[in-house]
């Protein structure tokens, strides 16, 4: 449907968050830890997207291994569906690896999964479908 957000690793989310915070002229909207992911969220509103930044909270945790990888910078880039569980089968049927074929609770009421970057060209993809009052 559209670029729902865009997934930035960070080191320490208080620094980065002041950082865009000016930047963007406003305020993050939402803070939100994660735990079953082992991060830190922290929401900026960017016209009709998001920007979300990522802070590990120990070091098993994904983006703990990012940053320790490819240091700071996009993580990933989130798309918003319709139907998470249609396009999980679509997108496998492509042949596409999908990390968590079972869509999980991310943050900002969001159903989300994961492309494997090894099938999308090194871009770490997430879809996300708005948790809707029926579904929780
Ligand atoms: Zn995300």
């Amino acid at each position: 449907m559209k670029v729902e957000h865009i997934g930035l690793a960070v080191k320490d989310l208080k620094e980065s968050g002041s950082l865009f915070s000016k930047l963007f002229g406003q305020e993050s909207y939402k803070v939100e830890e994660v735990e079953s992911e082992g991060v830190s969220t922290s929401f900026f509103k960017c016209g009709d997207t998001k920007i979300e930044l990522l802070e590990a909270t120990n070091k098993e945790s994904p983006i703990a291994k990012f940053i320790e990888k490819r240091g700071e910078g996009i993580h990933h880039i989130a798309f918003e569906v319709e139907d998470i569980h249609s396009e999980i089968k679509r997108l496998s049927d492509e042949g596409f690896t999908i990390l968590n074929p079972e869509p999980k609770k991310g943050a900002d009421n969001k159903m989300v999964c994961f492309l494997h970057p090894k099938t999308t060209n090194s871009v770490l993809i997430e879809l996300c479908q708005e948790i809707k009052q029926k579904d929780q």
